[in-house]
């Protein structure tokens, strides 16, 4: 790659405060192909890759997979057609390093923070569960999904109450310090995610707007 892509966006926040979710939105606004780290780290799992067996231990801990896996695994996807106007990255960057180096690959023009204090988040991971056959996230709570596809619903390996404390303390120890790297470079927009999915989407479409 010659010189940095212009316009990506960066969805940041602690796991569970609904980046995944919000992601979908500004897909659908922008026509940008959203990025994660984490799903593409666990499909390199679940196809056994030399990648996702190095990767498997740090996710099921609950720990970051290391910057230079991840930075390695980035410059490829960037590499790709669709990105070529930039990307919707969800969960990366997670650290300083990772930041800095993505500046030599790509430029960031808005940074989205959303905002979800730590109790809130255990209840959402713990409770939330997947759809194997469409992708689609639901929780046992605040949206069970219908009774037929119930049964079907899967968890996440790491989304259990022990390994989602630690993911915490992989997000303030190393990744919030990042909030302040991004302000300081005036890319920063909070976004609280205590609020219900349109909400926080609406709230997100007019930060993107301005
Ligand atoms: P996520 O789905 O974004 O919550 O990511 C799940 C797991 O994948 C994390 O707990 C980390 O182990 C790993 N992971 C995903 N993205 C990154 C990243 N940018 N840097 C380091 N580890 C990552």
């Amino acid at each position: 790659m010659d010189s940095p892509i212009d316009g990506s966006i960066v969805l940041f926040g602690p796991p569970g405060a609904g980046k995944g979710t919000q992601a979908g939105r500004i897909v659908e606004l922008t026509g940008k192909p959203a990025v994660s780290t984490g799903d593409m780290l666990r499909a390199a799992v679940v196809a056994c890759t030399d990648l996702g067996m190095s990767a498997k231990k740090y996710m099921d801990a609950g720990e970051l997979v290391p910057d230079e896996v991840i930075i390695g695994l980035i410059a490829e996807r960037l590499e790709e057609e669709d990105a070529a106007r930039g990307v919707l990255f969800d969960g990366y960057p997670r650290t300083i390093a990772q930041a800095e180096s993505l500046e030599n690959v790509a430029k960031v023009s808005n940074v989205i923070s959303i905002e979800v204090p730590d109790e809130e988040i255990i209840e959402r991971i713990v409770g939330r569960r997947m759809d194997p056959e469409t992708g689609d996230i639901y929780h046992i709570k605040f949206k069970p999904g219908a009774d037929e596809i119930q049964s079907r619903l899967i968890q996440r390996k790491d989304d259990n109450e022990s390994t989602v404390r630690n993911r915490l303390a992989a997000y303030h120890n190393q990744t919030a310090p990042l909030a302040e790297w991004y302000e300081e470079r005036g890319l920063l927009s909070r976004v609280n995610g205590n609020r219900s999915i349109k909400d926080v989407g609406d709230d997100i479409a007019s930060k993107l707007s301005t």
